[in-house]
């Protein structure tokens, strides 16, 4: 064949799928037989050829799940972009940027739209444009599989188990409610039950308040903003509390559940080190945020004091944030939120880093990430060697119908199902049934729990 004639053949294999690997292995055959005798390799390109945002709050919380099209007829991804507190502007983020940075651009350079969407705006980093990102790479992972006709876990190298092992929340007003859920998580075959109580008279986190809390100010009625707190929660009370919980919870229920704990970033460094001292002799699984992001630099100094396990990290958008904290062994179990670091990618960075420092991965999972967002974690999970924990949410069954496909609950375990890519879908007309819930758009209860004196508290 004529060089220039076989270049022009070559460039028209390469668009139906070709690479350099074909155009170096059919000047081969050419150069060697007298004629191209290698058909075309590798899947044909694609283009993603529209982005869009699905609003749902089927259970009501509020959910954001992007969708990514391509040149393929009916083939899409779905992934979770789920900042329920800012929905609306992650929304906007797709919607009048990244959609009409990405549409034309191949769906399969995952690596390369999440590098170039990062920088995209000049100034990175952040919950808005990482959950917007984690949308869009979620999605595209999801079309990988299905172009791969695999589900997302062996594309990923393979499962390293069968599921994932899941823990469940369990509260209560007093140490008898909190026993009863526990054992009931038990009876539903939890091997691993996270256990929070009520605070009297106090707005704690993970449980429903007793008393009135308002009763607990200092303020006159007459008072408002920072001086009259309406949720008043105090450091005190709580890490006094918590380990006569366990101490409740050992003595009623011997060693065999495994126990977690939330502080949820709320106490000084002095008290995180003495609470994780004092809960030392209960064997929790972890002990979970003890300290805030800000507070970062304490973790080698409550390393050094206590043996217990520590998760951290779920309020982390950035690798300056996690990466020290893993290199420097300072934590047993990372806790990031996945579309908040930005998606699929950089978990997946982070759980190889993990691996080789001895930190297993826990990521934060409740219900304000959704079942595709759970589903893309479970993939990792699944073909992760250092994988910890999967935190537990039970999917009611209005999210169930609105995304056939979602990651099923067995004896405390969480399966995969075997579909190519995310095994999961979007019933869009089901969605559009349960909007946003009306009235506020958020119920701004994290910057409203503030300290008997008025002094916000920071969650
Ligand atoms: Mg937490």
């Amino acid at each position: 064949m004529h060089r220039r004639n076989l270049l022009k053949h070559l460039w028209a294999g390469t668009a139906l799928g070709g690479s350099s690997l074909l155009l170096n292995q059919s000047l081969t055959a050419s150069s060697s037989e007298g004629k191209m005798t290698s058909p075309p390799r590798g899947l044909p390109r694609l283009k993603i050829t529209d982005v869009r945002t699905i609003m749902t709050a089927p259970n009501g919380i509020r959910l954001v799940v992007v969708k990514v099209l391509t040149s393929e007829p009916g083939l899409y991804g779905l992934g979770c972009a789920t900042f329920t507190q800012r929905a609306g502007v992650v929304q906007a983020a797709v919607d009048q940027y990244l959609k009409p940075f990405l549409v034309g651009r191949d769906p399969d350079e995952i690596e390369d739209i999440w590098q170039s969407s990062y920088v995209s705006s000049y100034w990175r980093n952040g919950p808005v444009l990482f959950n917007a990102m984690s949308g869009i790479d979620m999605a595209l992972w999801d079309i990988k599989g299905k172009r791969a006709n695999m589900p997302l876990h062996q594309l990923l190298g393979g499962k390293c188990r069968f599921a994932a092992d899941l823990y469940y929340h369990a509260s209560g007003r007093d140490f008898q409610e909190v026993e009863d859920n526990v054992r009931k998580a038990m009876e539903a075959g939890y091997r691993h039950v996270r256990a929070q109580v009520a605070v009297p008279g106090l707005a704690t986190y993970g449980t429903r308040r007793t008393g009135q809390s308002a009763m607990s100010s200092d303020a006159g009625p007459a008072d408002s903003g920072p001086t009259s707190p309406v949720d008043v929660w105090e450091p005190g009370a709580y890490v006094r509390i918590v380990p006569r919980l366990f101490e409740h919870l050992r003595s009623r229920l011997g060693e065999e559940v495994e126990l977690l704990h939330d502080v949820h970033e709320r106490i000084s460094p002095a008290q995180a080190v003495q609470l994780c001292r004092d809960l030392e002799r209960f064997h929790l699984y972890f002990v979970e945020d003890p300290l805030p992001p800000e507070e970062n630099d304490h973790f080698p100094h409550l390393r050094r004091q206590t043996s217990v396990p520590i998760a951290m990290g779920e309020l982390f958008n950035t690798q300056q944030e996690y990466v020290p904290l893993i290199a420097n062994r300072l934590i047993d179990f990372i806790r990031i939120h996945l579309s908040q670091i930005g998606g699929l990618s950089p978990a997946r960075k982070v759980a190889a880093l993990g691996e080789y420092f001895g930190v297993k991965t826990a990521w934060h999972g409740p219900g304000d990430v959704s079942p595709v967002g759970h589903a893309a974690g479970l993939a990792l999970e699944l073909s992760t060697y250092n994988f910890g924990i999967h935190e537990g949410y039970v999917f009611p069954r209005e999210t169930r119908e609105v995304f056939p496909g979602c990651p099923e609950v067995r004896n405390g375990y969480l399966y995969a199902n075997e579909a190519p890519g995310l095994g999961i879908d979007v019933d869009e007309k089901l969605a559009a049934k349960f909007p946003y819930p009306s009235g506020e758009p958020f119920d701004f209860d994290w910057g409203r729990t503030r300290r008997r004196d008025g002094t916000v508290i920071r969650p």
